[in-house]
């Protein structure tokens, strides 16, 4: 691919980019290309922040013609390109380099409509959050959630198929989109805004660019699949006497809420016992016990629903898998209660050097493993910080470590520790939060070299310049 770096004196763009940026001003009305000190600084990286830098220039669309044009005009040129949606992911994915051009979502942010059966048809620059209000409204649940749903798109979820608090009961973005519209990097607009379940025409081309983190085409609308809005509310936080208590809770969960399981969150008590210190929380439960587990439930008979939630959690203490319970007897209780597992977004501001891990076992394992890569790194550094949470139900858990007074210098002995474990125990080292370039050198744990050379082939027949996100994923 062409160098397009900018001139040794870093002052003059390349006369190639220069062209570029005219054809761009000449053929995009006004206010659509930013360059230098114009570009706002938050477009300089993600929330991961590894190596904020200027781009070349930062691209602002409004519609699928206008990024159709940019890129067509961009591939003429042979320019890289970053897609950049609400810039909270946290793997470095659109966080562009000097010579890239960032291409923004955010102005491709309306609604379009709901349907009557229940699917909305968005631009991709929308906000999760804005996604949730505008099915709210209209009676319907958007059930993809995440903490960052103030800031992050649907497109930037689509491109990372985000998960979140409720895979376990409605899956992950994948399974929440029936439709998508996709720019490839010659600027050919693929329009598969399907808004059938049943289409086994060909291949599912769609089910390509979920996922693909800006590599492989650039999404600008979507369908989305809506649900119902729960009538009813349970949650209930549970001490356990152990790991293997919460797989076998999970699966009684199950089997008796008649399908209401919504959210299966676990907490380890170094988590547990670390949080409200931090951010200034009270624990609901005594903090003695070997694992806490946060669990809602949403249905659809608020009667039924409470009898079936009362009676499972009988079982549970007659079982012996659980020592205690809090049951939230409002929402306020309830808040309280996610409160402590949201509260990990406190974490950047106290640990700013830590080591951050969003990784998958399988659930028989998953004990193993934790005990493994504890083991491990309380051997290598004592005193060191292990903090262990996240989404059990869906087989996937984040560590953080910290050791003390190193400032992360210590970072690739920890991955090495931690994803060691990863791959010996047949899990990924990506559960949610995608690649980027902070895990691309990695991908070989949880991938075989059958599997990448696959990717290569279709990144090369999509993105043959490989001007997409280069440096990414792959
Ligand atoms: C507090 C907090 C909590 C979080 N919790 C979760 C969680 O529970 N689960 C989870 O999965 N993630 C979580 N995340 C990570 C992050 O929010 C998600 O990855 C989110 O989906 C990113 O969306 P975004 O719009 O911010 O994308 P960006 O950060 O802007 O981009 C992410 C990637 O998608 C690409 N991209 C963005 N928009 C497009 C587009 N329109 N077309 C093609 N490619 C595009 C970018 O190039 C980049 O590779 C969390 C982040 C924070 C800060």
């Amino acid at each position: 691919m062409t160098d397009l770096r900018l001139n040794s004196n870093d002052e003059q763009p390349s006369s190639r980019l220069a062209d570029l940026l005219a054809a761009l001003r000449t053929q995009l009305p006004e206010n659509r290309i930013r360059t230098g000190n114009d570009i706002p600084p938050r477009h300089h990286s993600d929330w991961n922040r590894a190596d904020p830098q200027c781009p070349a220039a930062l691209l602002q669309p409004r519609n699928t013609d206008e990024v159709s044009l940019m890129m067509r005009l961009c591939h003429a040129h042979g320019q890289s390109v970053v897609p950049q949606g609400g810039l909270t992911g946290l793997v470095s994915g659109a966080e562009p380099r000097r010579q890239d051009i960032a291409l923004s979502l955010e102005h491709l942010n309306s609604i379009e409509g709901i349907d009557g059966a229940g699917y909305m048809t968005v631009q991709s620059g929308v906000t999760l959050e804005a996604a949730q209000n505008a099915a709210e409204q209209e009676g319907y649940l958007f059930a993809l959630d995440i903490g960052a749903r103030g800031s992050c798109t649907i497109g930037g979820n689509i491109a990372t198929n985000a998960g979140g608090n409720r895979v376990v009961r409605y899956g992950m973005a994948r399974q929440l989109v029936i439709g998508l519209e996709v720019v490839l990097a010659d600027g050919t607009v693929l329009n598969m805004l399907d808004k059938v379940v049943k289409n086994n025409t060909g291949y599912d081309l769609k089910q390509m660019f979920i996922g693909s983190e800006g590599t492989l085409g650039i999404i600008t609308r979507a369908v989305l699949k809506l649900h119902p809005q729960p009538r009813s509310y349970q949650c209930a936080l549970l001490g356990l006497p152990g790991t293997r208590n919460a797989i076998e809770t999970l699966k009684l969960a199950h089997a008796a809420l008649g399908g209401t399981l919504s959210a299966y969150e676990v907490m380890f008590p170094d988590f547990y016992d670390y949080i409200p210190g931090i951010a200034n929380l009270r624990q609901p439960l005594a903090p003695e016990h070997a694992i806490y587990v946060l669990l809602d439930a949403q249905g659809s008979d608020a009667g039924l629903d409470a009898r079936r939630f009362q009676s499972f959690l009988e079982e549970l203490f007659e079982q012996g898998l659980i020592a205690d319970a809090a049951v939230a007897s409002s929402m306020q209780d309830a808040q309280a209660f996610w409160a402590l597992r949201d509260a990990v977004s406190e974490l950047p501001l106290h640990i700013p050097k830590r080591s951050t891990f969003d990784v998958s076992f399988p659930l028989d394992v998953m004990e193993a493993a934790v005990q493994e890569i504890r083991e491990q790194v309380n051997q290598r550094w004592p005193d060191a910080l292990m903090l262990c949470f996240g989404h059990l139900g869906d087989n996937n858990l984040h560590i953080v470590v910290d050791v003390p007074g190193t400032q992360g210098r210590h970072a690739e002995d920890i991955e090495s520790i931690v994803y060691g474990s990863v791959g010996r125990h047949n899990g990924a080292i990506s559960a949610e939060h995608g690649l980027g370039s902070k895990k691309r050198q990695h991908i070989g744990v949880t991938r075989s070299a059958a599997e990448i050379a696959t990717m290569h082939t279709l990144k090369q027949a999509l993105d043959p310049q490989g001007i997409l996100n280069p440096g990414k994923v792959l």
